[in-house]
């Protein structure tokens, strides 16, 4: 019979210092993780988390769990793969906004339409922060950075929209100055059996001097707390509350919503690949000679 792991939050920090520089959100963040780890009494042998480039992708490295620092933008392919060839292994996705949202934007839609049981975490502090400040998908628009010194001329995505339209079954957003809230989430995202995404609003002091922990203090909404959202499979709801992610870039007196925006069970890419499975009694293997047999002429 398993035994329940009684482990802290600390147990699953390794030994290496990270290298952020202080007051980074992403200190925020590990520790939010690591306290869903400890409180789902996960075992750390049976977690992976993989990253793929950037500040927040050195993740992996302060924890003790299995990890993966991949290549830039490929992250969510290479977590796929662990996934079908070690389904029972709880497989978390640490990156930034850069790295999810612009050379890896692509693999969103497909790991969100099959339903992986993935969780993407997204470490949104809206700019490239370990090449020295560019513009990322998710900066607001006039950002300068170091490749744009008059500013960028780009609209901001609306990620929680887009993983919606995508078809994603959890989509939340939570922030970094409340590590409570994103340790709370991410225990529900884990816990959600198919593909989660969660957006973390992570500020970089280094080089973000617009989306601070002082601009955030204050300005964040509980969706579930003043909307009343609780009825999470309602998706009209859900698009109409994502409306109101982006609206604190052009109001002051916007709030910037946190919260489950939307949680629907639904079959996993896994579950249907089982079903397969059965109906090949059971094994993985497949007689590749009889495919041949339907081309010979
Ligand atoms: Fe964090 Fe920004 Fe420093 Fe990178 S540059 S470690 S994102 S504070």
């Amino acid at each position: 019979m398993a035994v329940a792991l009684e482990l802290k939050p600390k147990d699953f920090r390794s030994d290496i210092e990270p290298t952020w520089c202080p007051g980074c959100g992403d200190f925020s963040v590990t520790s939010a993780l690591c306290t869903a780890y400890s409180k789902l009494k996960l075992d750390p042998y049976r977690i992976i988390t993989v990253s793929g480039i950037g500040c927040s992708s050195r993740l992996p490295l302060w924890l003790k769990t299995f990890g993966f620092h991949s290549c830039h933008g490929r992250a969510i392919p290479v977590a796929a793969g662990i996934k079908m060839a070690k389904p029972e292994m709880t497989v978390v996705v640490t990156i930034g906004d850069g790295d999810a949202f612009s050379i890896g934007g692509g693999h969103n839609a497909h790991v969100a339409r099959r339903n992986m049981d993935l969780t993407l975490i997204v470490m949104d502090n809206n700019l490239y922060a370990l090449t020295k400040k560019q513009v990322s998908p998710t900066s607001r628009l006039g950002m300068k950075g170091s490749t744009t010194p008059y500013g960028t001329l780009d609209e901001p995505m609306n990620t929680v929209r887009l993983m919606l339209a995508y078809g994603a079954t959890f989509v939340a957003q939570t922030y970094a100055g409340n590590p409570r809230h994103s340790g709370e989430i991410i225990e529900q995202a884990i816990l959600h059996k198919g593909f989660s995404f969660i957006n973390i609003l992570s500020p970089c002091p280094t080089f973000n001097q617009d989306e601070t922990f002082e601009y955030y203090k204050g300005r964040t909404e509980n969706i579930q707390e003043v909307y009343g959202h609780t009825s999470l499979g309602d998706k009209a709801k859900a698009f109409e509350l994502s409306e109101k992610v982006m609206n604190h870039r052009s109001d002051p007196n916007a709030k910037v919503p946190v919260g489950i925006f939307y949680k629907k069970a639904q079959e996993t890419f896994e579950e249907k690949v089982a079903i397969l499975k059965k109906r090949n009694n059971g094994s993985d293997n497949f007689d590749v000679a009889s495919l041949f047999e339907d081309y010979r002429p």
